[in-house]
């Protein structure tokens, strides 16, 4: 990593933390002045309007600019294209799957395939439309063969993930399949065992089910499957 970028990396960090303090601007006397190329160059993505306020739409676009030129790590030298998320920004319900396959890498949208077909399928079951939940993926580029995503691609991508939900402030975050819930939840333990706990993220509650494709590939996991959204479909009832 270059110096430079280094600087920056450290001086984004700095800043996310005096935001989370509630300081939306700061002057560097001798470094920076508002309006200097450093402050506007790491901004967009550094200083998004508070969670839960308007603005996060145009908050999310402005990442999803920063995540389309990402160059953190080798996947996106294969991209066709970043897949950021899709839905709406200030969704109740976020669903948080894997990472990007073929129809979405093609189409630069999550969840657009079969597995996405399904999600849809579950979603209109659950009483909403696509557009009212926002849906995202742990990966914004897809790995190769669909292989599960690296611990080293998850770290460089991670902060995106983290900056969406942010922006978003979802009420409930479902969690598809093992990759999502062990990152939401730093464990690594079974799926199945998951779906039971009652857990948070950042104090989000987050529902563990399983992945549309484990669905596709194993029909005996859409029983229980149903029973979480039921679940959630109670909780969203209140929220
Ligand atoms: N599987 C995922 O986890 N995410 C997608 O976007 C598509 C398939």
């Amino acid at each position: 990593m270059s110096n430079r970028t280094e600087i920056r990396q450290g001086a984004a960090s700095a800043l996310k933390r005096l935001q989370a303090k509630g300081i939306r601007s700061v002057y560097l006397e001798g470094v920076s002045a508002p309006g200097s190329p450093l402050v506007e160059a790491i901004a967009p993505a550094a200083l998004p309007t508070p969670p839960g306020t308007m603005g996060s739409a145009a908050d999310l676009a402005a990442l999803a600019k920063t995540v389309s030129v990402c160059t953190r790590c080798a996947l996106h030298q294969n991209r066709t294209q970043t897949v950021f998320g899709v839905g709406n920004p200030n969704a109740k319900l976020l669903f948080i799957g894997e990472a990007p396959g073929a129809d979405e890498d093609a189409k630069g949208e999550p969840f657009v395939g079969r597995a996405g077909q399904l999600l849809n399928k579950i979603i209109v079951a659950m009483g909403m439309k696509r557009e009212e939940v926002y849906i995202a993926n742990v990966l914004k580029c897809r790995p190769p063969q669909n292989r599960d995503p690296l611990p080293s691609e998850v770290e460089c991508c991670e902060e995106y993930l983290r900056a969406q939900i942010a922006l978003i402030q979802p009420k409930y975050i479902c969690a598809l399949g093992r990759i999502a819930a062990h990152w939401l939840l730093k464990t690594d333990a079974p799926l199945g065992a998951m779906r039971s706990g009652q857990y948070r993220y950042e104090g989000i509650p987050v529902v563990v089910t399983y992945h549309p494709a484990a669905l596709l590939r194993n029909p005996a996991f859409k029983a229980p499957c149903w029973e979480d959204m039921k679940k959630l479909m109670v909780l969203l009832k209140d929220a």
